[in-house]
């Protein structure tokens, strides 16, 4: 496959980062994005350009800030001439009954995990159609297509992400862009982690019956979905292979949506 430009929103933690090595493992130039120490990202972004031989920048965009998100996009064309792979990962989450729970987390949340993507894609989409080529792929979860008690914003915005995904594909489908949506179950990364206390505080039950009923009772394989496993996911949807992989919803989440 001929080299690529990929950005992955979300990208200096977790499932992101995950995604974005193994795209460079590819041999795809890389716009990492999200928050953290500055000097950790960029020594992250070093060691993963020296590793696979390609260029890796880094933008600190806010995703709640739609003119930061149209910069990181323009700094991505300004450094490589293109932009041909977008993956929209970025996303946190907050636990807590709907009378409970902070409107101003819920237009984060709704800001972050989904209206995020749409100025992206928004964005991103001329330079894919100039060269006839283009992936979208939208991180959502499980909670894409069920739901679960006090996660109502999360929820909520993973199902619009369902929608926005259908919608895209069938827009560009003669483009040759495709738009797909990757639904994780549960994966331990400092989203989860931080979630468990949270949970277990909504639920009137302890951190270890949480790990054990609520997050891996879900997952009939009773195992955490590896970061690793999302990141090979992504790099297929990525290639030439995926052309006929549009507007679908893939689970990867040990059997949790069977139920
Ligand atoms: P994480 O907390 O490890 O990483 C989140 C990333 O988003 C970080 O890089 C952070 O800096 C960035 N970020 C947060 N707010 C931002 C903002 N305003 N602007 C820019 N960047 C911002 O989380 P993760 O578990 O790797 O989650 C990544 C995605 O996967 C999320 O969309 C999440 O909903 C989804 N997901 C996670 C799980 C799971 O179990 N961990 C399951 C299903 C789906």
């Amino acid at each position: 496959m001929t080299q690529k430009v990929a950005l992955i929103t979300g990208s200096t933690s977790g499932i992101g980062l995950s995604i974005a090595m193994r795209l460079a493992q590819s041999g795809h130039n890389i716009i990492l994005n999200g928050f953290g120490d500055p000097q950790k990202i960029q020594w992250t972004a070093n060691s993963i350009a020296e590793m696979y031989k390609i260029e890796v920048v880094h933008s600190n965009a806010d995703m709640t800030k739609p003119d930061e998100i149209e910069k990181m996009i323009h700094m991505a064309q300004n450094s490589f001439g293109s932009l041909d792979i977008v993956v929209c990962n970025a996303g946190v989450q907050h636990v807590a009954p709907i009378d409970e729970f902070p409107p101003e987390k819920w237009d984060m949340i709704l800001a972050i995990n989904l209206t995020s993507a749409f100025h992206v894609i928004h964005h991103a989409l001329p330079l894919m159609k100039e060269k006839k080529w283009g992936r979208i792929i939208n991180i959502a979860s499980a909670h894409a297509l069920v739901a679960s008690p006090f996660k109502s914003a999360y929820v909520a915005a993973k199902h619009g992400l369902a929608g926005l995904t259908k919608t895209v594909a069938l827009e560009v489908a003669e483009h040759g862009i495709t738009c797909n949506a990757i639904c994780p179950g549960y994966v331990q990364t400092p989203l989860v982690d931080n979630q468990i206390q949270d949970t277990a505080k909504a639920r009137g039950i302890s951190p270890e019956t949480v790990i054990r009923d609520v997050i891996l009772g879900s997952q009939p394989t009773k195992e955490f979905v590896k970061v690793e496993d999302i990141a090979e996911l992504a790099a297929y949807l990525s290639s030439d292979h995926a052309a006929a992989i549009t507007g679908t919803m893939l689970s990867i989440d040990g059997g949790w949506t069977a139920h």
